[in-house]
């Protein structure tokens, strides 16, 4: 292993105001959260700067609350955040079944929900939770704040609209009245990425979305509409299968993770008929 990050700069903000001064005024600045992602990249020489602002002690990224009728969850909110909030289980048990699935204790720890969304794997756990939920990103600058919907984030592979001067600070779940549904599947139950996870929400219309079988997170948009208009599971699975672009990799083969979306979708279909 290299050493980790000595020979690079971190940078620590007072408070969030001044941690949206410094992204604005100081040059390029990459957020460090929990530094799980960052971390690998450091040791796999795929770093995309030297220079970092260090978040984790902005308590005002942190926190998993109401307001109105909407769930808002902190960016800095770990997944063993997630996992105790008594709001995030009742309001999204999807999100905390996904949670409890990344990595190990320790990730759970460090690793942050709002990491998951700016580092923009499309084997990102908690994205297809966030897609099929409908949430909404608030991103932040020294200027101005504004409000982006989670399936408009990403622009490509690992791409978002996120500019530079711009922290993400909270994401906003609108309430979800139908029933929901998580799974993922990857080599082994602890410290595996996946190869293909999906979430899902029943009602009042189907929304699924997966992961890992794009080349971002993608909601299966023509599969719900076979789903809605009450087309059966094999014209649903049809649909999928044209719609997802699923590749080889280490971790799996494209033919693998077709067969496997097909038994997610179906598994979906099934376990959420009558409950
Ligand atoms: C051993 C191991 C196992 C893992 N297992 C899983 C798994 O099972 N499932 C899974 O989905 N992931 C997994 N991961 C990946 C990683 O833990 C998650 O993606 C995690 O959520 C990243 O969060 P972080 O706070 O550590 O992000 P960081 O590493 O700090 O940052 C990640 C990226 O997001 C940016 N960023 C972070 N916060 C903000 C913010 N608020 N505003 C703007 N930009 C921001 C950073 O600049 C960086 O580009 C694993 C990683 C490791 C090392």
């Amino acid at each position: 292993m290299r050493t980790a990050l000595s020979p690079l700069a971190l940078r620590e903000p007072r408070s969030l105001a001044h941690a949206l001064r410094m992204m604005r005024d100081d040059g390029l600045l990459v957020p460090l959260a929990g530094c799980t992602d960052l971390y690998v990249a450091a040791n796999g020489g795929t770093l995309g700067g030297r220079r970092f602002l260090n978040l984790w002690n902005l308590d005002a990224l942190r926190g998993i609350r109401a307001e109105g009728n909407r769930l808002v969850i902190g960016a800095l909110s770990t997944y063993t955040d997630i996992i105790r909030s008594r709001l995030a289980a009742a309001r999204l048990p999807m999100l905390v079944a996904a949670a409890r699935e990344v990595g190990s204790v320790q990730i759970r720890n460090r690793g942050t929900v709002g990491g998951n969304i700016v580092n923009g794997s499309p084997a990102g756990d908690t994205l297809p939770v966030l897609a099929a939920a409908e949430a909404v990103l608030v991103l932040k600058s020294a200027d101005g704040q504004r409000r982006v919907p989670f399936n408009s984030f990403y622009t490509g592979y690992r791409a978002t609209v996120r500019r530079p001067d711009e922290l993400l600070v909270a994401i906003e779940v609108p309430p979800v009245s139908g029933r929901q549904w998580f799974r993922k599947v990857g080599a082994r139950a602890a410290q595996s990425i996946s190869k293909v996870v999906m979430a899902a929400v029943r009602e009042p219309q189907p929304r699924i979305a997966l992961g890992s079988v794009a080349p971002t997170v993608m909601r299966a948009t023509e599969t719900e509409a076979v789903l809605a208009a009450g087309g059966t599971i094999e014209e649903a699975t049809r649909a999928l299968l044209s719609e997802i672009q699923p590749i080889d990799d280490l971790r799996s083969t494209a033919e693998y993770r077709r067969r496997v979306a097909a038994n997610l979708l179906a598994r979906f279909w099934t376990e959420t008929r009558n409950r």
